[in-house]
């Protein structure tokens, strides 16, 4: 049976197509501020990814913000691909609190009394930490392989514009995605 993969690549729902143009946007969101951090020596960023572009807040000039996105996603197409995981990210607070809940959820099953919970409160702080422990790593691949995607050759910055957000500067850098990175 002949499959026409041309075909296939076309056939992407709305949905698809914005889940794969935000996770290259939050890579570029990422190593934005990774290059703000390093070679501007800035501090105290956010970011905010959507399907067409991503928000930058922090104390940064519109030039600052428009630089440090060329030079990431320079960088990120020229392979620098670590990039695109950043330490700060909100995914890594997600995978934290829900492995402190299984944790806990775990630790407390079967215990029906107060006392019965009280009694596990030193083990729920153990295993509260070891979860923590835990997450680490499994935030950082859960950035890897779910909300970042550092494959960018076709990812373009079309424009930046500066606003405010709670009296702070934020840009947003919007971009393009072209049609053969739809893979
Ligand atoms: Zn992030």
């Amino acid at each position: 049976m002949m499959e026409n993969n041309g075909l296939k690549t076309r056939l992407k729902t709305p949905i698809e197509t914005m889940v794969i143009q935000i996770r290259k946007n939050h890579a570029l969101e990422h190593a934005s501020i990774h290059v703000l951090e390093t070679k501007y020596q800035k501090k105290c960023l956010s970011g905010y990814s959507i399907y067409n572009g991503f928000f930058l807040m922090g104390n940064l000039t519109i030039q600052e913000a428009k630089d440090a996105a060329d030079l990431a996603l320079a960088r990120l197409q020229h392979g620098e691909k670590q990039l695109a995981i950043h330490p700060g990210c909100g995914t890594n607070l997600a995978v934290t609190g829900f492995c402190t809940a299984v944790g806990a959820m775990i630790t407390l099953s079967g215990a029906n009394s107060r006392k019965e919970r009280w009694n596990r409160f030193s083990t729920l702080v153990s295993m509260s930490s070891l979860m923590v422990m835990i997450s680490k790593p499994l935030g950082i691949n859960a950035q890897k392989y779910i909300t970042t995607d550092a494959e960018v050759s076709g990812l373009r910055i079309m424009g930046i514009s500066a606003s405010e957000l709670f009296g702070k500067p934020c840009f947003f850098v919007e971009t393009s995605l072209t049609f053969q990175e739809f893979h």
